[in-house]
């Protein structure tokens, strides 16, 4: 029990650190288990890793909270911030993710019982293992934290409650956007600004959001009853108005509402459909191997422009390139902000047509409208500096002093007043083509060691490669990028990644595993934390793989 453990802490007070691995193993405390998977080679290395299982009979939590693949993840989410906040004030890390809710490696529930994952650094002085220490974190702290926050006699009933209500209505309202025809919502009452660009939580103050009635919306949630706020139809939608009136803020609720928010972040209900991919320019990226003839009618070195590659992308085909990769990877929504874009490759007016009339960049004010009638991809569009767009799009949104209103008639006769709309010389958006990617040049070890870390939001190493993610706007967690770098090395070494299968198909793979084997199952036994990636990320990170090769292209 708890003291057999503390004693032989107690045992090993001044003993050479080395002596902590005699511990690996399972303990068995009052009300739980204790397992140490992993102890740190020295006290300055990575937390020791430590696992906690609940039975179902000690934590017993109501099955409503944990009855569904949504529930899980949910309650999940709300139990590792409570465990997060029992804990805080001992060194005992806990991966419990930020303001979205994503399904996590730290914790797993099954039929009741509660599997969590933490990080001791377990304490020495210089070499020599400090047991008293170590003995109060791991049978005092712990288990109290442990006993409070993951069982339902003391845990915050109502909290919890919130929490998995505020998550599963938060997935109705994204699973009744395709059915209303609607590429998101964003509901009335909504805080979308955040504190500040490092933090994520909500605006004090904030102006909160309101429906223009036009686009006015009610959905149905189970928990909450009927929701109203705007939803964004499908089509071509324009975000206009003027320089810091909001434009960008409400973009990036779109942007974020692929993922659920926790209570009182906000944006609880601003939803977006799971595949709205944002993209923007990135220059210095490498390209393998896109077709961007869409946008790139012929380059001056006379390089092909259905096969294109480059070690480094201008702002303009790193834009072309990945919003083809987006289509590539099966986006079905757009995401685009003037403030991130490449000008040249967003909208180019009359003058310019006139005084360069053989420009090789087709702007995507003549795609926008294509990209939607032949493949059935909507785009929301944030451009307050040029008209060019206004009579290409369905729905024109103004932000003024954070208030949203329709404006799409107006739109329309500023833009007919302008003189007919430029007959666009380019018709129609060509078909994607689907690449095929060397599995030999995905290649996650080094020296026969998987080689797989995030550094922060923005980076991953993969073998022997650093992989630049910061332009993947996303991405909201560490976490994540993490399971980016374990999803690649799991299609891989499972050969889903096989010289044959195209991106798309290898992607469908990855997802189909996920459903079928859990989370756990693309880990192969790494112990490092990991959130669950969306295919549009994990796509993005292979896309900016230095060393990853195409073989093949494949019409489809
Ligand atoms: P734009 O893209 O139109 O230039 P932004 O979206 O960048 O404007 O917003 C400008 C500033 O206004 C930001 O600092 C943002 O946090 C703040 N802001 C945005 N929406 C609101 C709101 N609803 N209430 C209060 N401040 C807001
Ligand atoms: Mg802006």
């Amino acid at each position: 029990d708890t003291r057999a453990l503390a004693s032989s802490l107690h045992g090993m007070d001044g003993a050479s650190y080395g002596r902590y691995k005699s511990l690996t193993g399972r303990w068995t405390m009052d009300g739980f288990t204790l397992e140490v998977r992993r102890i740190q080679a020295d006290p300055f290395a990575p937390p020791s890793r430590i696992r906690v299982d609940v039975p179902a009979s000690t934590a017993g939590f109501p099955a409503e909270l944990h009855d569904s693949d949504v529930r899980r993840r949910a309650l999940g989410g709300y139990l590792l911030r409570a465990l997060r906040r029992a804990l805080s004030g001992t060194p005992v890390t806990v991966d419990a993710g930020g303001q979205e809710v994503l399904a996590r490696s730290a914790i797993r529930l099954d039929d009741g019982a509660v599997r969590v994952e933490l990080g001791v650094p377990m304490p020495g002085h210089g070499r020599r293992i400090d047991g008293k220490q170590a003995a109060r974190t791991l049978t005092r702290d712990l288990p109290d934290a442990v006993l409070a926050a993951l069982r339902w006699e003391t845990a915050d009933r109502a909290a919890a409650e919130e929490f998995v209500h505020t998550v599963e209505d938060a997935t109705a309202l994204r699973e009744a956007l395709a059915g209303n025809g609607l590429v998101a919502f964003v509901a009335d009452g909504a805080v979308l600004p955040r504190r500040s660009g490092v933090d994520e939580r909500p605006l004090d103050g904030a102006v909160p959001f309101a429906s223009p009635e036009s686009l006015r919306t009610t959905l149905t949630t189970p928990h909450a009853g009927e929701v109203t706020g705007m939803g964004v139809p499908e089509g071509v939608t324009l975000i206009v108005g003027g320089g810091y009136h909001g434009k960008s803020t409400l973009l990036r609720a779109l942007e974020t509402g692929v993922y659920d928010h926790v209570p009182g972040d906000g944006r609880e209900r601003c939803v977006t459909r799971p595949d709205a991919v944002s993209v923007r320019a990135e220059d210095e990226r490498g390209v393998e191997r896109v077709d961007v003839s869409a946008f790139v009618s012929h380059l001056p070195s006379g390089a092909p422009t259905d096969d294109f590659s480059t070690t480094a992308a201008s702002g303009s085909t790193s834009q072309a390139a990945s919003t083809v990769e987006a289509l590539e990877a099966g986006a079905d929504v757009l995401l685009i902000d003037e403030d991130t874009s490449a000008t040249n490759v967003m909208i180019r007016d009359a003058r310019m047509r006139e005084l360069i009339p053989s420009e090789p960049l087709v702007p995507f004010t003549d795609r926008v409208r294509p990209l939607h009638a032949d493949h059935g991809v909507s785009t929301v569009l944030v451009m307050g500096g040029s008209g060019d767009y206004l009579d290409k799009a369905d729905t024109v949104i103004l932000m003024e002093g954070y208030v949203a209103s329709e404006v799409t008639g107006r739109a329309h006769e500023v833009a007919a007043a302008a003189g007919p709309a430029r007959t666009s010389e380019h018709t129609g958006f060509p078909d994607v083509t689907h690449r095929v990617f060397d599995p030999g040049s995905v290649d996650a070890e080094v020296r026969g060691r998987r080689r797989v870390t995030a550094r922060g939001r923005a980076r991953l190493t993969f073998g022997a490669d650093d992989i630049d993610l910061s332009a993947v706007a996303q991405l909201v967690d560490s976490s994540q990028v993490t399971g980016i770098g374990l999803a690649l090395a799991h299609a891989v070494h499972t050969k889903l990644l096989d010289g044959r299968r195209t991106v798309g198909e290898v992607l469908d793979g990855l997802d189909r595993d996920v459903v079928e084997d859990g989370l756990e199952g693309i880990a192969h036994g790494a112990l490092s934390d990991y959130a669950l990636p969306r295919r549009h990320e994990v796509a993005a990170a292979l896309n900016r793989l230095r060393s990853a090769r195409v073989t093949e292209l494949r019409a489809r």
